[in-house]
Parts: C-alpha cells; structure tokens; sequence
C-alpha cells in the first residue's frame, strides 16, 4: 500500500461503486473496490469499515481492504441457507411501537428482538404515541418489567412533542436521544407506529429535509434499491429496502430458540428431549413451581414462551411459498 491510505466507512453502495465517508477529513468520496472484495456471494456492504487507496496518476479511490465486522443485518436465503448481508457494524436495533394507533403489539416487539439477538445487535424498545395511551389497553409497566428481565433498554417518547414528560418510565426523548448519540441505527416497526414522526424530532434543523426523503424511502417503496447511511447530525441512521420486515420466514424453527435466550436457559433443565414446553407435558421445566404462571416471573416467561410458540409454529408449518405476513 501506498503512504496515502485511509480509513473510511462506507455510507452507500450501489454494486461496484460506494459512497466512502473518509474518516479523518469527513469528507465523502466515491470509491471502486478491488475485485478480490466483490466474491461470489460475498460484497461490501454499507457500515463497512475500509482502508482507501488513491491511484496516483488519476485520484481516484479504491477500496483495497475490509475490517472485520462487529455484526451483520442479514436475512438467510431459503434455497441456498447462505445470508444475504445488507448492513454492518450496527450499534442499535431500535425496535419502535406505539401505545394506540395502530394498537400495541407485543408480539411484533418479541419478533424484532429475535432479529437483534440473531444479528448481535443490541436492541432498544421505544414507546412512541404516549399522548394516546390508555391504561386499560396495556400495562406498560408490565412490558418494561419483560424488557428488563432481558436486560433491554427503554423509552416513552411523544414524537409529535419533542418536550413531552415521560409519566411512567424514567427515559424519554431526551434520554434516547442521548443513547443514540454518535451511533448507527436501525430503526423498525409496523407502518404508521412513527418511524420517520420519530426520526425527525430526533434530527433538527438542516437534516430534516433529509429525513423526510429517508421516511419516504423506509416505508418499503419502490424508489430504491440501495442501501445507505444517513448523517442525522446526532447519530447515523441506517437505510435499506426491504430489512424492516417482520417476517421471520428465514429462520430455521431449529435455531429459533436460541434466540430466546432467556427461554433457552430454561429449556436447558427440561428433563424432556425434544419437548414442545406444552402444559400437558408434566415436568417440563417450564411448569416447574419456579415458573408457575401464577407468579409474576412465571407470568412473563410464560408469555415469552407464547411469543415463541407463536412463531416456532408459523415457521414450522407453512411451506416457503405460502408465507406470509402474519403477527398478532
Ligand atoms: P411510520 O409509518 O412508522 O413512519 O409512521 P409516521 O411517522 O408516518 O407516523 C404515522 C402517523 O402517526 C402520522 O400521522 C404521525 O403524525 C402520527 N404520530 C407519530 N408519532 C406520534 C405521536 O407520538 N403521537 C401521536 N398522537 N401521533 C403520532
Ligand atoms: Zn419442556
């Protein structure tokens, strides 16, 4: 390598050509990567960390090496079992719901959660919409006590209202704000929960025009086919077509378990091989006296489990080409 090499990052990809966010100088420059780096099957991906190299004679960039990963967004593609990998080196998966409108689903927070653990991807639930919730439609601080116990960060947010008070949890916009700070998210959820109200009220000013454009683009529509990563002055926001659905299609209902962590741990004491963690199978660890439903610790591991059966059983019976989308 020449004197001249750079580490930068890549922030857009379009098949051979990236979009290279220089670190030192922050300045972004369009680069061409070697051909070693674009294998069969293999590529570059945005939130890829490389190392620059200018031809002399013209100045152009080229991509002469890739750092090792942190993590991958991926999905595994079901005829070949390979991952398709549209994002790396992502800090935070933040898992968006909303309180009303559309209502709150905990089952579609339990289906991005096992995409964090199954991507190493630390996770962050946010309650968005508080203006409208209502007490009697959920119990918001029996959810938290769930994330809690998976060890999962939180917070109540008014995306409509950048000074809303948090009235039942401890962290509100202020506080997610200041978690995001300098990192690279994803952000997800169901349609209509938020997502671009949120991500503006985060970004202000000169990036908002921007992240209107970017809301536009998440919502799943046809206008493109790259991925890319999006400065929010405060944090980076990643973007790419088609990894913000809730499809868990992909997965293997073997290895769904260990992306229960929490259930797995249990499981692991069941005195029955190949058990389904029914009621009727007496003994089964998870109807021990330790995890009786009765009790509020039982009460949440059992709705864990319901979550998992929920989606062991969707992932198990249909065949490929029937799936759909399907959540509670
Ligand atoms: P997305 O599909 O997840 O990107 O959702 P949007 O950001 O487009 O928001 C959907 C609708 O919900 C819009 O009409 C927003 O104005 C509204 N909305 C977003 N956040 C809030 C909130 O905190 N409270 C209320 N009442 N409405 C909100
Ligand atoms: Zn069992």
């Amino acid at each position: 390598m020449s004197d001249n090499v750079l580490k930068a990052k890549i922030i857009r990809s379009h098949q051979r050509d990236f979009d290279c966010l220089i670190d030192e100088t922050k300045e972004v420059v369009k680069a061409t990567a070697l051909g070693n780096l674009l294998k069969k099957g293999e590529t570059l991906v945005v939130g890829d960390n490389v190392y620059l190299d200018t031809i002399a004679e013209t100045g152009e960039f080229i991509i002469k090496e890739a750092m090792p990963r942190h993590n991958e967004i991926f999905r595994i593609l079901v005829r070949t079992s390979k991952r398709k990998v549209t994002a790396a080196n992502c800090d935070y998966l933040v898992i968006l719901s909303s309180a009303a409108r559309p209502r709150f689903k905990r089952g579609i927070i339990d289906r991005f959660l096992v995409r964090a653990f199954q991507w190493g991807v630390e996770p962050i639930v946010v309650f968005n919409k508080m203006d409208q919730y209502d007490p009697d439609e959920f119990d918001i601080q029996y959810e938290v006590l769930r994330l809690k116990e998976l060890g999962v960060k939180y917070f109540e947010i008014c995306a409509l209202d950048k000074y809303y008070e948090t009235q039942y949890l401890k962290g509100g916009m202020s506080e997610f704000r200041e978690a995001l700070k300098g990192k690279t998210a994803l952000f997800v959820g169901q349609s209509g929960v938020g997502k671009s109200q949120t991500i503006s009220c985060l970004s202000e000013g000169e990036v908002e025009l921007k992240t209107k454009q970017v809301g536009k683009v998440g919502k799943g529509s046809h206008t493109t086919t790259w991925s890319e990563i999006v400065d929010l002055g405060d944090f980076y926001l990643i973007d790419s077509p088609g990894i913000r659905s809730f499809s868990l299609d992909d997965i293997d209902p073997d290895d769904l378990l260990e992306l229960f962590p929490d259930l797995e741990e249990i499981a692991r004491h069941c005195q029955f091989s190949n058990c389904n963690h029914e009621p009727e199978n007496r003994g089964c660890a998870f109807y021990s006296e330790e995890y009786d439903p009765e009790t509020e610790e039982g009460l949440m591991v059992h709705s864990r489990l319901e979550s998992y059966q929920l989606i062991h059983s969707e992932i198990s019976s249909t065949p490929f080409w029937q799936k759909k989308k399907k959540y509670r």
